[in-house]
């Protein structure tokens, strides 16, 4: 298996070493050559989560071998995960929810982040690479908790957040200023998640300063989706949905199902996109957004505008104007033209927007919900089913809801429940009525416990108590002085 660039498709280096770089130094995303095919769902169908992310990972990271990469999915799917499936499927008022939130951040982001730093640590052994990596993250918020504490403390590598000041909630931060571990660096960027992740992508292309870098004993990575070793641990819960739904006689082999995926940066959905080219049998994959909604215009229009205002919203992790991954997709569906590809994300920094028809899109349907909606989801799905859900997980059912009134779609449908609604407990609170003035963000979790009987997790009460460790703040032209300040290279110290 081979990896290329979706700008230049002559571009083309092993698995190991995509993950290692991160991104194409000509700005483009790697992407696999083939995307491989699996035979028989049936003979699946007995394997637990680390069975199966083996067997579909085997096909991507072809030049990690077979005990490495036991040992890596091992590492990763252990006890930090609360619940033995790792991704607990929940059925409720007529639709199923793939929880994602049991890992030790409460966000899908887990999934993907706990196996990452063992791939790159083998990805380093297996290229002899002797620096230290230095990994830049962009976040709009979960990405970041995620990828300190799963990488927190691993040797040779460090690993540098940087979220937007004012776009992420008040846990979420908490969960990233007080973050432990030598090799942890936190930045708070004045500016919104775009800001943050152009900031990142032009240090990863800025060929003198990866240099500079190097020069020093320091290799850059990034943790963001936009690397393909986060990318491809995803589509796993793809097909552990579709078997646990067999297993349990829910649907029958080769029945086709639907997924419901509240996006951002477009790295999940893109993922369930792949499980569909391996050939596991989806139906639509619906892209549900939050009031920024710029994919919906874009698979109702084939026009990507991004001249607008990015609105933050209750759904943080989804404020995104820039949906990075959607580059991949476009690539398979122009038929790899990368040239095209080219033109188009030049078009996009430059002029803001692009327009691309004749593109075939049926796999997707889009829609977006207003906060109006979301609060009236949660509400709905609290008071008549009694499940608690989280903002980002009712933009979701709410694109669901949407879905099925336009089409009367019966086929069966799983919603990605992407994070714990303790993570945005004000929203959740709002929404089913408590009187969120009366109490602090502490409170407000201890009322919703005793509304739901579903118990706070520890670690989010324990926030309440904990050390701030990072106050550090930059405007997000200023991201290489402060990379040079920590890493303690360059001229200015
Ligand atoms: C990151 C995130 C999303 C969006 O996922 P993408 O892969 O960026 O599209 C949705 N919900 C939550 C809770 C997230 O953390």
């Amino acid at each position: 298996m081979k990896y290329i660039s979706t700008r230049d498709k002559s571009l083309s280096i092993s698995p190991t070493m995509a993950i290692l770089k991160g991104i194409s130094s000509d700005g483009g995303l790697f992407v696999p050559k083939n995307i491989p095919k699996i035979g028989s769902l049936k003979s699946l169908i007995d394997m637990d989560y680390k069975d199966l992310a083996n067997t579909i990972m085997k096909e991507y990271f072809t030049d990690l071998n077979e005990k490495a990469l036991k040992e890596v999915i091992e590492k990763a799917y252990d006890k930090k995960f609360t619940a033995k499936e790792i991704a607990p499927i929940k059925y409720s008022g007529g639709v199923y929810y793939l929880e994602l939130f049991h890992g030790p951040t409460f966000a899908f982001k887990d999934i993907a982040l706990s196996i990452l730093p063992y791939l790159l640590k083998e990805s380093k052994k297996v290229n002899n690479e002797e620096k230290e990596i230095v990994i830049l993250t962009a976040t709009s918020g979960d990405t970041g908790k995620a990828a300190l504490e799963n990488f927190a403390n691993i040797k040779g590598i460090k690993i540098l957040v940087f979220f937007p000041e004012k776009g992420v909630s008040k846990i979420q931060k908490l969960q990233m200023v007080t973050q432990k571990g030598d090799n942890t660096f936190v930045v708070g960027i004045k500016g919104d998640f775009d800001d943050a992740q152009s900031g990142v992508k032009k240090i990863l292309n800025n060929d003198s300063f990866v240099e500079f870098l190097n020069d020093n004993g320091y290799m850059f990575s990034s943790a963001n989706s936009i690397n393909i070793g986060r990318l491809i641990p995803q589509v796993v819960y793809y097909f552990h949905s579709y078997l646990t739904l067999l297993r349990n006689g829910n649907i029958k082999d080769g029945d086709k199902i639907n997924f419901v995926v509240p996006t951002g940066n477009f790295g999940n959905i893109l993922a369930g996109y792949y499980a569909k080219e391996m050939g596991l049998p989806i139906n639509k994959l619906i892209c549900a957004s939050n009031e920024n909604n710029i994919l919906t215009d874009f698979f109702n229009t084939g026009s990507y505008d991004k001249r607008r205002k990015l609105v933050l919203t209750s759904s943080p992790s989804m404020d995104i104007l820039i949906s990075s991954n959607l580059e991949r997709l476009l690539f398979l569906l122009t038929g790899k033209d990368d040239v095209l590809i080219k033109r188009l994300m030049e078009d996009l920094k430059n002029e803001g927007h692009f327009e691309i028809d004749n593109l075939n899109l049926s796999d997707f349907n889009a829609y977006y919900s207003s906060e109006k909606d979301v609060g009236s989801i949660i509400n709905d799905t609290f008071r008549n089913y009694n499940y608690l859900i989280d903002p980002h997980t009712a933009v979701g059912r709410s694109a669901y809801e949407k879905y099925k009134a336009e089409t009367g779609d019966k086929t069966k449908t799983v919603i990605m429940s992407t994070a714990s609604p303790y993570k945005f407990g004000k929203k959740v609170a709002d929404s089913i009525g408590i009187n969120t003035k009366k109490y602090d963000e502490f409170e407000i979790l201890t009322k919703l416990e005793d509304l739901s009987n579903i118990s706070v997790p520890k670690d989010i009460l324990d926030l309440k108590d904990k050390k701030i460790l990072h106050e550090n703040k930059s405007n997000k032209e200023d991201l290489e002085k402060i990379i040079q300040k920590y890493l303690k290279v360059g001229i200015d110290i």
